[in-house]
């Protein structure tokens, strides 16, 4: 079980997550696209700190709204809006939850997926953050139907975003920026899919 003071020590680890790979994020921006990705994603998140910090007490879905929301208004590109999406509707799924089990993990990502693809209009295999997420969130799914606690299925939803960012190295941008350089983005990892393993990294170190 997660509750809504662990939520926020989540998402806390998150922006820590994100300030830490910042540059490393960047690089990999700057080598299919416009080079700032760690930086909108470390604007974003930076800005949800304080914010979340105000909410103790407060039930899971308005923590995870009131991210989207500083997420889609403060960070620049596409990311800020498409994980944004993806945190507000993750927050609907939640509402009023004081409490979150495996069950509701699923709810909640299946709900983030659909804003992503609301948005971008994406699906998976065309090198976007949905190649790290998707995986995930069929892995995890499958861990909760058999029965696994939300830490195992959560293990497996990492080990699935891992190599779903090691397959966007070996796929071409249809979608985003990174598109623009069709071909040559062949052999170089998604920035988006990499910033979402972090994000799911830092969720797992805090259970
Ligand atoms: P921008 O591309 O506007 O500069 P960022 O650099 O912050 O924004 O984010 C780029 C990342 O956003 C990409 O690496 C990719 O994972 C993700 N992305 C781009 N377009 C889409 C889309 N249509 N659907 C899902 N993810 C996308
Ligand atoms: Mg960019």
């Amino acid at each position: 079980m997660i509750n809504s003071a662990k939520t926020i020590e989540i998402l806390k680890a998150m922006a820590d997550r994100i300030e830490a790979e910042k540059d490393y994020l960047t690089e990999l921006d700057n080598e299919i696209a416009d080079g700032d990705h760690g930086v909108n994603m470390a604007k974003g998140f930076n800005a949800v700190v304080p914010k979340i910090s105000t909410m103790v007490g407060k039930d899971i879905g308005s923590l995870l709204k009131t991210t989207g929301m500083t997420l889609v208004s403060t960070v620049g590109g596409s990311a800020g809006p498409l994980y944004g999406t993806a945190f507000m509707k993750a927050g609907a799924a939640l509402r009023d939850k004081m409490e979150i089990d495996g069950k509701d993990l699923v709810v909640a990502l299946e709900a983030a997926i659909g804003g992503i693809q609301m948005r971008g209009k994406a699906t998976v295999g065309e090198k976007t953050m949905l190649d790290a997420i998707c995986p995930a969130y069929d892995a995890i799914k499958a861990a909760v139907e058999a029965g696994d606690d939300i830490k195992t299925a959560l293990t497996k939803g990492v080990d699935a975003a891992r190599d779903g960012v090691e397959y966007t190295k070996t796929i071409k941008a249809t979608k985003g920026r990174a598109s623009y350089i069709g071909d040559r983005s062949i052999g170089h990892q998604d920035p988006g899919a990499t910033s979402s393993l972090y994000l799911m990294e830092a969720m797992l170190e805090q259970l």
